[in-house]
């Protein structure tokens, strides 16, 4: 059988301080031959099942392998390796799964359960009417960065929020407009504004306080439509249907780290423009210090 030298033995011999050695029974992986070069690990002996590049013996000086330029051919051509995965396969040294795995496969390495996440500040959603109320007639929302969720975006737009105890400055508008406007916040601003905590999914805005929204041109007195955001993952049916999620599910979300936890009541949200990503708020994220882009694992 032949043996295979892969970089992980590379990196064994290094930490020993042991050379390599091979013989023609022996295949090198080409990252093998890289690790080699780095650690300065001497592979010697041959013929291995290796071309040295430009016909040169295998020699080892202080910088390992030092007959192989940048650039240089590769130890293996594309046919030498598809012979060499080949006869591998065949002799059960590998098998199919293994060679994938090394290589990547499309779609296959991610795990189920593993999302990334995206955290929300407190922000503003906007109807075409409340948009024109605040910042004059006709106006249109101009874009300065896209959000996670496809077509949706954070706009140069600001307002101030007015509550019974107090008010909030420099609030993002969210685009694009929508049919009602609707105010997310953080279960913190409600003590500041003087408002009661509704703990919704964006949209079920039925029995939820209002606000005072104040903006350039006007201000507009809105009798419900505060939400703290319950915290959800979007994705779209083919993301959950390759996922094994469904609509309206409630899970958990598992996060590792020195202030890491569970966060459960996780609400799974399809839709066919939604996209994979998970929101919480910035209290929940520095709560479990989390940022965005950080992945969470999922728990059903
Ligand atoms: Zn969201």
């Amino acid at each position: 059988m032949k043996k295979l030298v892969s970089a992980q033995d590379v990196v064994s011999a290094a930490e020993r301080h042991e050379s390599i050695y091979v013989d023609g029974n022996t295949i090198v992986t080409p990252q093998a031959r890289d690790v080699a070069k780095e650690r300065g690990v001497c592979i010697q002996g041959g013929p291995a099942a290796v071309r040295p590049t430009h016909g040169s013996p295998e020699t080892c000086h202080e910088a390992g392998l030092p007959h192989e330029e940048e650039g240089g051919e590769p130890v293996l051509s594309a046919d030498e390796l598809e012979r060499v995965i080949t006869a591998a396969l065949e002799r059960g040294i590998w098998t199919k799964d293994d060679i994938e795995g090394l290589f990547g496969r499309e779609g296959h390495s991610a795990d189920p359960d593993v999302v990334p996440v995206g955290v929300s500040g407190r922000h503003i959603h906007l109807s075409q009417g409340d948009l024109e109320r605040l910042f004059g007639t006709g106006h249109q929302l101009t874009p300065i960065k896209d959000l996670s969720q496809p077509g949706q975006f954070a706009a140069k737009e600001c307002v101030t929020l007015a509550g019974p105890k107090g008010v909030i400055q420099k609030v993002r508008v969210l685009g694009p407009v929508r049919p009602q406007t609707q105010v997310e916040i953080l279960a913190g601003d409600t003590f500041k504004l003087g408002v009661p905590q509704a703990i919704r999914l964006s949209g079920h805005l039925e029995g939820t306080p209002g606000v005072t929204v104040v903006g350039p041109e006007g201000s507009v007195v809105l009798d419900e439509g505060v939400i703290v955001a319950a915290r959800h993952i979007h994705m779209n049916p083919a993301q959950a249907a390759e996922r094994g999620f469904h609509d309206g599910q409630v899970v958990s979300l598992k996060i590792d780290g020195e202030r890491g936890g569970l966060l459960d009541n996780v609400i799974v949200r399809v839709t066919e423009g939604g996209n994979l990503d998970c929101h919480i708020d910035t209290e929940e994220a520095n709560a479990f210090h989390v940022k965005c882009g950080s992945t969470v694992r999922v728990v059903r």
